[in-house]
């Protein structure tokens, strides 16, 4: 499945906020801003961009320690994923959205660093999942990170 992000930034965060009410975490102010920077940028990010983009924008230092966890939660929350192949992070396309998270696939563009989250259908995903268990592998992160060049970068050539 794949969606677009809505771009109107305090629809997304509010819908994060209404999300943790309903499963009882706190979104407090600085993981909000987190998310909220995120949001902005617009592109995927280290913890260290992060942390550097925080004081630019809010005017406050925050340590590294606690952007790993401010990160930690918005992972847990699913609204942030991690790149492993560049531990780098982005903001999950389907914050608004009302259905069930599927396995993202994500295609991140090596020229430019966007990065695009689509879903792997179920059947796909089934298939996946039996074969892996057919080799015993017990599987700890469903995620698929895909390398390449997007669409608008394609088009610049
Ligand atoms: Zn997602
Ligand atoms: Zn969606
Ligand atoms: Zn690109």
């Amino acid at each position: 499945m794949k969606h677009i992000l809505n771009k109107n930034t305090q629809e997304v965060l509010q819908a994060a906020q209404k999300q943790c009410q309903q499963q009882g975490l706190r979104f407090t102010t600085k993981r909000s801003n987190v998310l909220q920077l995120m949001l902005n940028e617009n592109k995927s990010l280290s913890a260290y961009d992060i942390m550097a983009e925080y004081k630019t924008q809010y005017n406050q230092s925050i340590s590294a320690v606690s952007v790993y966890r401010m990160l930690d939660f918005l992972i847990h929350a699913q609204f942030v994923h991690k790149l492993i192949s560049s531990s780098q992070y982005i903001v999950c396309s389907h914050i608004t959205c009302h259905h069930a998270h599927e396995i993202p696939q994500l295609l991140i563009c090596d020229t430019c660093h966007q990065v695009e989250e689509i879903s792997i259908g179920k059947l796909l995903a089934s298939e996946l999942e039996a074969n892996i268990a057919a080799s015993g592998f017990k599987l700890q992160r469903q995620q698929l990170e895909l390398h390449g060049v997007c669409i608008s970068c394609q088009n610049l050539h």
